[in-house]
């Protein structure tokens, strides 16, 4: 397995006239972290951009397997171009245990807060995802399609956060991020009203892969109502034995990513 965040630093460091500054503001994370977790966050946000499930925005995280109270998420910036080095340390209020001068993204209490009201999720991704959009702003709701999108079963609850007040739609403080949990209870997809998703999975791999086939659950789903005919969605116990993990999935999209 290539170092890469280890390697960064070095090569920074060369490339700096003050090294001794830098340090200053290097990422530390408060346990050592295994590079393959840091390798394996960047591969997914650079699936996610790859595969039109985020853009510039949106924006993927996992728990630390060191400290079940700690996240990790890139800086802000657009996931198709974040290197190990962007990765900061949060504690669940959202606030950055490490690289502590870097820029957050506004919404990271989606994440922080979803990990604080559910200790099964290890891994949350925020998108935009366009397909989805028609469902977040009207009453039909997303229902299972195919057998890749089975954790819709259970149902996807949407978020309005009209509900928390006159707001710029974003999830831009902890209330607001406690709202969006409250919605999704213990469900692994929630749409946002005029604004886009929020999937919780128990893996990184996993999340990745539900994020992807929501999106495509949602296009299929609108095409099907466009046909005009009865649909026939997965039944409960269709959709419950369909669970999978996506992991020939991620192994062709990590295939997929520009070398
Ligand atoms: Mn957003």
């Amino acid at each position: 397995m290539e170092p890469v965040y280890p390697k960064r630093n070095c090569d920074t460091l060369v490339n700096m006239r003050f090294p001794v500054l830098l340090l200053a503001v290097l990422p530390v994370f408060a346990q050592s972290v295994p590079a393959t977790v840091l390798a394996e966050l960047v591969t997914a946000n650079h699936i996610l951009a790859n595969e039109g499930v985020l853009d510039g925005y949106g924006h993927v995280s996992v728990r630390s397997p060191a400290n079940p109270g700690h996240y990790f998420l890139a800086r802000a910036s657009a996931p198709g171009l974040i290197t190990a080095a962007d990765i900061v340390e949060y504690d669940l209020d959202s606030n950055p245990i490490s690289n502590t001068a870097a820029t957050g993204y506004t919404e990271r209490f989606i994440h922080g807060e979803i990990y604080r009201s559910r200790p099964d999720v290890h891994s949350v991704v925020h998108c935009h995802c366009s397909e989805v959009i028609p469902f977040a702003d009207t009453s039909v709701p997303l229902r299972p399609m195919h057998h890749m999108g089975f954790f819709i079963g259970p149902g996807v609850p949407v978020f309005e956060i009209r509900k928390s007040g006159g707001t710029d739609m974003l999830v831009r403080t902890p209330a607001l991020g406690k709202a969006l949990a409250a919605s999704l209870g213990g469900k692994s997809a929630a749409l946002m009203r005029g604004h886009g998703a929020v999937i919780a999975a128990t893996s990184l791999h996993l999340v990745v892969g539900m994020s992807y086939y929501l999106n495509l659950n949602a296009r299929l789903q609108y095409q099907a109502m466009q046909l005009g005919g009865k649909i026939t969605f997965l039944d409960a116990g269709e959709a419950s034995k369909s669970a999978q993990d996506y992991e020939r999935s991620w192994d062709y999209w990590k295939s997929r990513l520009p070398k």
